[in-house]
C-alpha cells in the first residue's frame, strides 16, 4: 500500500534505522522514542490493526511478538523488563493503521498507562 508509512518502510521506499529485518517481519526505531530502547516490530504484511487480523495471521504476529523477545534480550532488557504494546484503534492512541508493536525498555514504567 502505497499510502501507508510502514508498507513504505518494509518496502524500502522510505528511510528508517532499521535494526532487523527477515522474509516477514521489520524492526526498526521509533521516530519519536518514549523509552532509551523504542523500536517498532512490523510484519511486511499490511494489516491495518488486531481488529482485522485473522487467524490465518497468527503464525506470523508470534512470530513479530518473538522478534520483539529476541530483539529485547539482545538489548539486555530479559533482565530488568521491557514493555511490548499494540496500540488498537482511535482511543488507545493508534496513530499508523499498519498493525506494529512497540518495544519500550531502558527506563522504570508506571502502571496503567496513560
Ligand atoms: P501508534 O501511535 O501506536 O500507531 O505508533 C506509531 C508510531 O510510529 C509512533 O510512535 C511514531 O513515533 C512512529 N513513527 C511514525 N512515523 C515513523 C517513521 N517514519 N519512522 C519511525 N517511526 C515512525
Ligand atoms: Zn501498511
Amino acid at each position: 500500500m502505497d499510502d501507508c508509512i510502514f508498507c513504505r518502510i518494509a518496502t524500502g521506499k522510505l528511510a528508517s534505522d532499521i535494526v532487523y529485518e527477515d522474509n516477514d517481519v521489520i524492526a526498526f526505531t521509533d521516530i519519536n522514542p518514549e523509552a532509551p530502547t523504542h523500536l517498532l516490530v512490523v510484519p511486511r504484511r499490511h494489516i491495518a490493526s488486531l481488529n482485522t487480523a485473522e487467524p490465518a495471521d497468527a503464525e506470523l504476529l508470534g512470530k513479530a511478538m518473538l522478534t520483539a523477545a529476541s530483539l529485547a534480550k539482545q538489548r539486555g532488557l530479559d533482565g530488568p523488563g521491557y514493555r511490548i504494546v499494540a496500540n488498537t484503534g482511535k482511543e488507545a492512541g493508534q496513530t499508523v493503521d499498519h498493525i506494529h508493536f512497540h518495544l519500550l525498555g531502558g527506563r522504570f514504567m508506571s502502571w496503567p498507562p496513560g
